[in-house]
């Protein structure tokens, strides 16, 4: 049975009434708080825990937690109080994407360490000091988002603008995001950095507009030299702040500021408008991927270490296949593994960790690549998707992807020339056959595409 969180007697009863209460604040709060406010600050924010009679609140952005503490902790104090039955304090606490947590997430040191330092005209901002290009660990799957933030941290507006660094949660984009602020910060101490969230803009926008300030707000944002701007696939959907970061955008781009910029999707997929895609697609876009084995199996021993944590190679490896695609899982896992340890002054062995993390992860499933799964990693891969790749389409990098895909469906699958053929839209079985012995000359020819396919191949056999 999976276990809960460690409460002690009569805290988890706590927790639950500051829920319930905190639902209904919330009514309360909405009618007396500026509307867009509301939604787009107050309405992301959960209660964690009750400490005495302290209501310990998180937030997922700077801005929602500057606002509470500055603008609205008596308001929210009160109502929270009315319906707890008793009296309150608020404290707010900066938390990671809620939404972006896995069953281990809430082991995670519980405040993490921030430095604060907004400099003459900045927003403040926060920056994890674990997150340097020191602490990340480069492996196939991230190593170009690396080499790419590394360019662009050390000449900022000199090589890639704006930079656009894409992948799935827990991958790293905002670790490297942090990476570029703090060598800036370092190397380049002349220049205005600043680190937003897409949610910490939108919450100052909409504060702006309904102070009126948003002059103001137009100075601060047009000052900077580096902008950093984290997930901005929460722009989504929200029409003026999509329109103000346009101009925003454009008016440092213009004079040549760098701007670097993270999401969960590529820029063509993104519900953002045209005019914003392919001004991201202007500049230089990187994904980064699931970690192949051997990264994870370096991540693990890296965060070991930075933990004194002896763990022996068979418990790495376990965990490596084990913990896959979220690299904050994997950070979760080990925690866990060194409290049990300290707590029962053992050494880790093979058997307590998977005894502790039995719980929480299935054990891998029997990895069977079908043509499906490979057009979908290569499609990924080749930035095009997969209907173009099944259509006649003859653009050359569609046809690089196709040929590309077929090759590695022959290599990994047992399907036959014609079934390859039927799974890209009925082509014949010798076009089939020419793509493969293509992309077999080239592979023993140019070793950018040898690594590409063994990268690819990599990606599909570890199941990512
Ligand atoms: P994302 O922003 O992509 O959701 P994060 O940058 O927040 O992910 O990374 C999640 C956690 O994993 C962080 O603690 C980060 O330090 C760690 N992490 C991610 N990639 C690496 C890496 N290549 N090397 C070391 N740590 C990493
Ligand atoms: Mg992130």
């Amino acid at each position: 049975m999976r276990q809960k969180n460690q409460l002690r007697f009569g805290e988890e009863e706590s927790l639950i009434a500051l829920r319930t209460a905190w639902s209904r604040a919330l009514e309360d709060l909405e009618r007396q708080i500026n509307k867009p406010l509301f939604e787009s600050c107050l309405s992301t924010v959960t209660p964690i825990a009750m400490e005495g009679e302290n209501a310990v609140l998180s937030a997922t952005s700077e801005f929602a937690k500057y606002w509470i503490e500055n603008k609205y902790l008596s308001t929210i104090q009160q109502a929270l109080s009315a319906h707890l039955g008793l009296p309150v304090r608020v404290s707010v606490r900066l938390v990671q994407d809620q939404s972006q947590q896995g069953p281990l997430d809430n082991l995670e040191a519980p405040e993490p360490r921030i430095e604060r330092k907004p400099g003459k005209g900045e927003l403040e901002f926060v920056l994890n000091e674990h997150f340097t290009f020191d602490n990340f660990v480069v492996g196939a799957s991230n190593r170009m988002a690396f080499a790419a933030s590394q360019a662009v941290a050390k000449s900022p507006g000199a090589s890639y603008n704006p930079l656009f660094i894409y992948g799935g949660p827990g991958l790293g984009k905002t670790h490297l995001l942090q990476a570029i602020g703090h060598f800036v910060r370092k190397y380049h101490p002349d220049m205005g950095i600043q680190y937003t969230s897409a949610e910490t803009f939108t919450c100052d926008y909409v504060a702006a507009v309904s102070d009126r300030k948003t002059a103001q707000f137009r100075r601060r944002y047009r000052n900077i030299d580096v902008w950093l701007v984290d997930d901005i696939q929460f722009l989504a959907g929200k029409e003026r702040t999509k329109e103000e970061f346009f101009h925003t955008f454009n008016s440092l781009h213009e004079v040549g500021r760098q701007i670097v910029l993270t999401s969960d999707k590529p820029p063509k997929e993104l519900e953002l408008d045209l005019r914003l895609s392919s001004r991201f697609e202007a500049g230089l876009v990187v994904d980064v991927a699931p970690p192949d084995l051997e990264t994870r199996m370096a991540i693990i021993q890296s965060k070991a270490q930075k933990r004194d944590m002896t763990i022996p190679n068979d418990v790495v490896l376990y965990m490596a296949r084990l913990i896959r695609s979220n690299i904050r899982a994997i950070e979760g896992a080990l925690l866990r593994i060194h409290a049990y340890a300290a707590m029962m002054h053992e050494p880790v062995s093979t058997d307590m960790a998977t005894d502790i993390l039995a719980r929480y992860f299935e054990e891998p499933k029997e990895n069977i690549i079908t043509p499906d799964t490979v057009q979908e990693v290569v499609a990924r891969h080749f930035r095009v998707d997969v209907k173009t790749l099944n259509s006649p389409s003859r653009q050359s990098d569609v046809v690089m992807a196709r040929q590309v895909a077929m090759y590695l469906i022959r290599q990994l699958t047992q399907s036959s020339l014609p079934t390859i053929g039927k799974a890209f839209g009925g082509k014949d079985h010798s076009t089939v056959l020419h793509a493969i012995n293509k992309i077999s000359k080239l592979v023993l020819q140019n070793s950018q595409v040898a690594d590409d396919i063994s990268a690819l191949s990599r990606e599909l056999q570890s199941g990512n």
